[in-house]
């Protein structure tokens, strides 16, 4: 009966910090984790237990994804968590967190990453687009990326609300559709081409629903 209650109390407080990091800036989630690293560790443990849910992780779909391109492709991968990816794969990664999970991670809000620009050719976002400031943190994309460089975005399939509108404001912010997978009903997989930089001025479409966990 505890584990039972503590159980649940774990899943609350998941939900919860889930929701904070879908409802605030990169930054606010930055400054949450600082002050508070058992919240990250909690986050991850009801993270994981979530995905294990899924007949699929979309980090793997990553992962087949740069097996089939060159080993010498440069990635940054954005939100790497445990660094599934970075073990993955031979490429050299870039790993960036708010905290580190494995020695590997640099941390850093994803919005402002310790890389030159033009200098990564695949920059990936897996199930990491949380905070409000969408456009920021894909301008730090397009920063680092070189042009023709690749952009990969998996993310939860019910965050999208309007996807015309927003492959619209993702080609303002300097990046071309390449593909689009919607085929799964989890998540979908969108593949990118860095075109140029961003275009400045607002990208209304560049919305995405928080990604709300139900209690079980
Ligand atoms: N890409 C991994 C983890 C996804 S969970 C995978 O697919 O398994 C989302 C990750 O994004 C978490 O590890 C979270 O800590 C990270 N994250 C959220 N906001 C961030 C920010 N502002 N800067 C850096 N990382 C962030």
């Amino acid at each position: 009966l505890r584990a039972r209650r503590e159980e649940r109390l774990l899943g609350a407080r998941f939900r919860y910090l889930n929701q904070q990091l879908y409802t605030g800036s990169s930054r606010d989630a930055a400054q949450l984790f600082r002050n508070d690293p058992a919240a990250f560790q909690l986050y991850h443990r009801g993270f994981e237990r979530q995905v294990r849910r899924w007949p699929e992780r979309p980090v793997q779909r990553i992962v087949r994804y740069l097996r089939r391109r060159p080993a010498s492709l440069v990635v940054a991968d954005f939100g790497c968590g445990d660094c599934t990816l970075a073990t993955s794969v031979r490429n050299q990664v870039h790993c960036f967190d708010l905290v580190p999970l494995s020695p590997r991670v640099t941390v850093c809000d994803m919005a402002e990453v310790p890389l030159a620009a033009e200098s990564v050719d695949v920059a990936v976002f897996c199930l990491a687009l949380m905070g409000t400031n969408l456009q920021e943190i894909l301008g730090e994309a397009n920063r680092v990326l070189k042009l023709g460089g690749t952009l990969l975005v998996a993310e939860v399939a019910s965050r999208f609300e309007d996807t015309h509108a927003f492959l619209k404001a993702m080609a303002q912010l300097g990046f071309r559709t390449v593909s689009k997978d919607l085929s799964n009903s989890y998540f979908y997989l969108l593949e990118f081409a860095k075109t140029g930089p961003a275009r400045p001025g607002p990208a209304p479409g560049l919305r995405l629903l928080p990604c709300l966990y139900k209690r079980r």
